[in-house]
């Protein structure tokens, strides 16, 4: 047996694994994560290192390969966790361990520390106060927006004020030179908030609340520590939840990741664990840089913070001891990982709680049928909160069938009752979204006459017109000139059909010319910032009428909103995977949640040329049970995860012939674990190989086979044979696997 070892934890050295000989005494015992000491160099010094990967291949000449000395007794470290921890996802994911390491282990310092800037307020309050009211008075709305921050807090970063709050760099001087702010420039790592009261007033938990609060630390005291599934709407009280398991946590010496999306980690959520936490909380997103995130690591495993808030990443900081994990709103696609290794955050979650002995709690509006479902299989425990604390209730939902419209004359995109609201809303001067489930979905090119699609050579997507008339690639970007005659008969009948978020917003203005109207999608968004722009534009109240794709309907509250008009429902059912009802049901309760947050009840129009079908009618129900009875059902009949298994066989290849053939030997040998005798619901299946529904990307051929299983062990050890049979393989093929894939390929 040979062991990989490193003897430099860090990013960079990770390439460079030197080959041991395991010698025969020290087989039984070794693992991977273990530190083991070992003789370097000409002169073979002693140095410690870490087994990261044991395998019976010789990559060098064994007569010249040095042994192993000994195992370092205590060799239990958080480092060791870390590798076992990458063991585990390359086992399960399928990745080389190198990839995996990389995945779990931070980048070390290479870059030069980017410089924070701070805004700090040096007025008194008083002073802010007169400050704002003349703000107020001379109709300088950023600077009334930024005032009022400085009103709660002492600091605030520069970024955030000049990004989501859309202040100026302008506005900020003019602050300065009135004396009331001053912007402080400093590399070391300091909180991006520091609050006024450090320690927030605590809520008083419901009966609810707190009964979940006690069912996780009573598990978690009787050493039995568990999974938790809190399905709870919106403003239910969940984060409080959190932030109670959070501080308990840390009462007894542990330390907590909270895992919320990208998207949610909005500076009201940070706050909210800020004052209660202090500096013991620490957050890791995207905005770090590299030598941040390193330094949050280090200070981590220093044990200076016991809190850490981030995307799916977050889930890999170093603690020494964790106590508990949670996860926001689990069903989000964002915590499954599109790049190799591609593991889910609650699947892996759930290993590092078992190697800490934590606690793993979930929570979401819409859960995830995986979620859900082992719920309802007793392998997590269920908690439901239903009522909004918040106030406010739900809204009343309209189901228009399009069909009719066009039956009765109305070939516009809005249905006769979304006009009807949208022109009361202008009235009454209330807020509205539209919401159109997929950019460019509808934009395509097709003949009349013929049915020939307009199409990327490169990509073999449908290209997408814009409003300048050029028909564009959204994969690769590629462009051309608009057609006047279809290409393949000539017919001069060749268009686009309905509606991209820019036609509606063209209709909008027709329809209603006074009108503000907002427009957040792809080509809106390119530009940092511009999203958080367009989000403060609209809840200061800029615009009557914010139209967007999936980007408006996460996380942002807008209390003045009181309709959502759902476009089309049916964009996201007929996307062709297996997902589409799930993802439907999802989209259309979290953008149907935007109406009425505030004090004044909303409304929503769903329009949809499949009134019946159960993801629509759950949906305008609010009704996440039923949906998931029907839903389930499917899953089942069908063989679909959570109830099966899936894993998907990417082949990335330059030449169209050798990738087929590869993928067609990889299947056969795949397809030689089928056994004979099982029975017919869990039999195994192969799907495929075929080209990949978009079937070219860039020049390079897609090609994939699914293989459906009941059970992940068995799809873990098939994957594990392919990839032997690979490391044999010559071509320039490159092959990824993912499991129980979240989109199809
Ligand atoms: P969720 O995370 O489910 O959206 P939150 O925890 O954010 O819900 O709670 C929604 C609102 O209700 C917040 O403003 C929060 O401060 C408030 N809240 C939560 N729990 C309580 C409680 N027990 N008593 C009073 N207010 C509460
Ligand atoms: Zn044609
Ligand atoms: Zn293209």
């Amino acid at each position: 047996m040979y062991a990989d070892i490193i003897v430099d934890i860090s990013h960079e050295k990770l390439d460079r694994p030197f080959q041991y000989l395991v010698p025969a005494g020290l087989e039984p015992v070794l693992e991977e994560g273990m530190c083991v000491k070992i003789p370097f160099g000409k002169g073979n010094r002693l140095i410690q290192g870490y087994v990261i990967e044991l395998t019976m291949q010789c990559k060098f000449d064994p007569l010249k390969m040095k042994e192993i000395h000994s195992v370092v007794k205590s060799s239990a470290g958080v480092e060791a966790g870390m590798i076992r921890l990458a063991a585990w996802i390359r086992k399960n994911y399928g990745s080389t361990m190198i990839q995996a390491l990389k995945t779990v282990l931070p980048a070390k310092k290479t870059v030069k520390q980017l410089e924070h800037r701070t805004i700090e307020r040096i007025a008194d309050r008083e002073t802010l106060i007169a400050a704002l009211g003349e703000a107020g008075r001379k109709k300088q709305a950023a600077r009334e927006r930024l005032l009022t921050q400085l009103l709660e807090n002492e600091r605030i970063p520069y970024e955030w004020v000049t990004g989501k709050l859309g202040v100026s760099g302008a506005s900020i001087n003019g602050l300065v030179q009135n004396g009331l702010i001053r912007v402080v420039t400093d590399s070391a790592y300091r909180n991006p908030v520091r609050c006024r009261e450090q320690s927030g007033e605590k809520k008083q938990l419901s009966d609810k609340q707190q009964h979940i609060v006690d069912e996780v630390l009573s598990d978690f005291d009787g050493e039995k520590p568990g999974t938790y599934l809190i399905h709870g709407i919106t403003g239910s009280g969940k984060t409080e939840v959190y932030m109670e398991l959070v501080e308990q946590m840390v009462a007894r010496g542990r330390q907590a990741i909270v895992l919320i999306p990208e998207i949610a980690l909005t500076y009201q959520t940070l706050l909210r664990f800020y004052k209660r936490f202090g500096d013991r909380v620490s957050v890791m997103n995207s905005t770090l840089s590299a030598g941040e995130k390193y330094d949050q690591c280090e200070r981590a495993k220093k044990g200076e913070i016991d809190v850490i808030i981030g995307p799916r990443s977050a889930l890999f900081t170093p603690f020494p001891n964790i106590g508990v994990i949670i996860i926001d709103e689990e069903h989000e696609n964002s915590y499954k990982s599109e790049s190799t290794p591609k593991y889910h955050a609650r699947e892996t979650a759930k290993e590092v709680a078992r190697m800490h002995g934590a606690s793993l709690v979930l929570g979401s509006a819409t859960p995830s049928l995986e979620a859900y479902y082992r719920a309802c299989e007793g392998e997590y425990k269920l908690f439901t909160l239903k009522e909004r604390l918040t106030g406010g209730t739900l809204p009343k939902v309209h189901t228009v069938d399009l069909r009719e419209e066009l039956r009765e004359g109305n070939r516009s995109i809005f249905s006769r009752k979304l006009q009807e609201l949208l022109s009361d809303r202008l009235q009454r001067g209330e807020q509205s979204m539209l919401f159109l489930n997929r950019r460019g979905y509808a934009g395509f090119i097709s003949c009349r006459a013929c049915g020939h699609v307009m199409k990327c050579p490169h990509c073999d997507v449908s290209l997408s017109e814009h409003r300048d008339g050029r028909l564009v690639c959204h994969y690769c970007g590629y462009a051309q000139p608009k057609v006047s005659n279809c290409p393949s008969c000539g017919s001069r009948y060749i268009m686009g059909f309905k509606a991209g978020t820019q036609q509606i917003e063209d209709k909008l203005k027709e329809l209603y010319p006074q009108a503000r109207v907002l427009r957040m999608d792809a080509d809106t968004t390119k530009t940092k910032d511009s999203y958080e722009k367009i989000l403060s534009a609209f809840s200061n109240g800029e615009a009557d009428i914010l139209i967007g794709t999936q980007m408006i309907v996460k996380g942002h509250d807008f209390p003045n909103v009181t309709l959502v008009g759902i476009i089309a429902a049916d964009l996201s059912l007929s996307i062709g995977d297996y997902r589409a009802g799930e993802r439907t049901f999802q989209l259309l309760t979290q953008a149907a949640g935007r109406a009425g947050r505030g004090a004044r009840a909303g409304e929503v129009v769903i329009q949809t040329y499949q009134p019946e079908h159960y993801a629509v009618v759950h949906a305008a129900n609010q009704d996440y049970e039923s949906f998931y009875q029907e839903e389930i059902l499917y899953r089942e009949m069908l063989g679909y995860p959570p109830v099966s298994h899936m894993l998907a066989v990417q082949i990335f290849s330059q030449e169209e012939k050798s990738g087929m053939e590869l993928a067609g030997y990889l299947a056969r040998i795949a397809s030689g674990f089928i056994e004979n005798g099982e029975s017919p619901a869990c039999r195994m299946m192969i799907l495929g190989p075929a080209p990949a529904s978009i079937g070219r990307i860039n020049d390079i051929f897609r090609f994939v086979f699914y293989i459906k299983y009941g059970k992940y062990d068995k799809l873990v050890q098939i994957k594990d044979v392919l990839e032997e049979k690979l490391s044999q393989y010559q071509g320039k093929e490159n092959v990824q696997f993912d499991f129980d894939p979240m989109n199809v390929m």
